[in-house]
């Protein structure tokens, strides 16, 4: 298997091996990796997957990318260790469920991404004998999914900077709970504060000499862990299915992209997004306008009016989008609409479909779930014709504020967040100023 970046409209192949492409994560072009062809399945392995774990199937799928470069039953066993956790596929009416990504040790669905993601780089490192420092910038969910994925992998120190005044306090206590090779700074500032000092220091000569890498989420190690869930839920459910996908960079979507095309049937993908409806424009006018700044809503990890893996769906269609983000060839559009459609849900939709569910069902959705059940449920009737899933994000108690104005519940609260709340915290706060950032982080590594 070989690799190209994106924003090549040759494609020209520029990577041999799938460690190369997790270890660097973005192609020196500034463009995404993609693999040279998509592999599938045959129909015998298809069925020979019937009923399998997460693990079981994530397996079935990152081997034919992997290929041997780290052993099979290592890769086997590495993945058993990152699924500890059950993916429910609960039934709400009829056909129709919702799949929950929310059981994992942060209860996102970033956790099966960074799980998967942390100890294939693990691996690699110990391999070559190398170290590594995670620095990520976070706004709350990805900066805890990160961290306890590499929580105690050897030969990996992790630095999380967040902002004080931002983040809850259930947040807070997911990163600032685990210590070990994990720290915490709060920075007296905002998000953007955060992401500043993370990328300056990235450029800055003087730490060079230190091993310093992101935890990017447009690594294609991250990718691919979430096209296992949709060839879990196929083999779980033998028939198949439309998928709703509450989307905002657009990693989720593509992974169930990228299933579809490994062979795992599917009826169609319906695409939610909050007030950021930059990518169902795109489908309705051939033409791509991101929107600056991103627009604020309820489903707030998918404020993002510029998807990251835009370019990775573009690709996928025959398309190429440039190093500046400009469409140097377009893809087929038909096509994309045969595949797929994208609808923008708002706020006060989201707000009501999350009362209809529980009045109707007794099930709490929380408002990134309520987006995926309003573009299907609400916006295309017409696919409830067929059995399908919502994909839901993240666990209701993560979003308790908005559950408890909607729905006047209180969600119960999963040991995730739980027992980080009653651990002893650890972390540094520090001002905004790079200079106090760079001697913490001297201290710590
Ligand atoms: C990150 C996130 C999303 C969006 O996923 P993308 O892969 O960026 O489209 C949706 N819901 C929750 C809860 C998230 O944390």
């Amino acid at each position: 298997m070989r690799f190209f970046s994106t924003s090549n409209k040759e494609r020209t192949l520029i990577r041999s091996s799938f460690k190369e492409v997790i270890m660097e994560g973005q192609a020196p072009d500034g463009g995404l990796y993609m693999p040279e062809y998509i592999p599938s399945f045959s129909e015998e392995e298809l069925s020979s997957l019937s009923k399998c774990s997460l693990s079981e199937c994530a397996y079935a799928l990152l081997s034919k990318y992997v290929e041997g470069e780290i052993p099979d039953t290592e890769l086997k066993s590495l993945l058993n260790d990152a699924y500890t956790f059950e993916v429910p596929i609960q039934p709400v009416y009829g056909e129709h469920s919702i799949m929950r990504l929310d059981e994992g040790p942060t209860a996102s669905f970033k956790d099966i991404a960074a799980q998967a993601m942390a100890r294939m780089v693990g691996y690699f490192l110990k391999q070559d004998k190398k170290e590594s420092v995670i620095l990520v910038a976070t706004s709350g969910d990805t900066g805890s999914a990160v961290a306890h994925a590499y929580h105690k992998i050897p030969g990996v120190t992790v630095v999380i900077l967040f902002p004080e005044g931002e983040v809850s306090e259930r947040q807070r206590k997911q990163m600032t709970t685990l210590k070990d090779n994990v720290h915490a700074i709060a920075v007296k500032g905002k998000f953007d504060d955060c992401q500043r000092m993370v990328k300056k220091a990235f450029a800055d000569t003087k730490l060079a000499e230190y091993p310093l890498t992101s935890a990017n989420s447009i690594n294609l190690g991250r990718l691919l862990p979430q096209a296992s869930y949709y060839l879990y839920a196929y083999a779980q459910i033998n028939k198949p299915l439309v998928y709703a996908i509450p989307s905002g960079n657009f990693g989720n979507m593509m992974g169930g992209m990228i299933a579809s095309r490994m062979g795992v049937p599917v009826v169609k993908f319906v695409i939610g997004v909050n007030d950021n409806d930059s990518f169902p424009l795109f489908l309705k006018t051939d033409t791509f306008s991101p929107i600056t700044p991103s627009r604020n809503s309820i489903s707030n990890a998918m404020n993002v009016g510029h998807p990251s893996n835009l370019a990775r769906i573009v690709s996928l269609f025959g398309g190429t989008l440039d190093g500046a983000g400009n469409m140097e060839v377009q893809p087929n559009m038909n096509e994309m609409r045969s595949e797929l459609v994208s609808v923008s849900v708002n706020d006060a939709e989201t707000k009501a479909v999350m009362k209809k569910v529980y009045d109707e069902y007794g099930v709490i959705l929380e408002p990134h779930g309520a987006v995926g059940w309003s573009a299907l449920h609400e916006k295309h009737p017409e696919l409830t014709a067929y059995p399908s899933i919502v994909i839901e994000t993240a666990h209701p108690a993560k979003f308790n504020t908005t559950v408890k104005e909607v729905l006047n519940v209180e969600p119960p609260l999963p040991e995730s967040i739980s027992v980080p709340l009653s651990k002893e915290e650890e972390y540094t706060t520090i001002s905004s100023e790079y200079d106090e950032f760079v001697s913490t982080l001297l201290k710590i590594i």
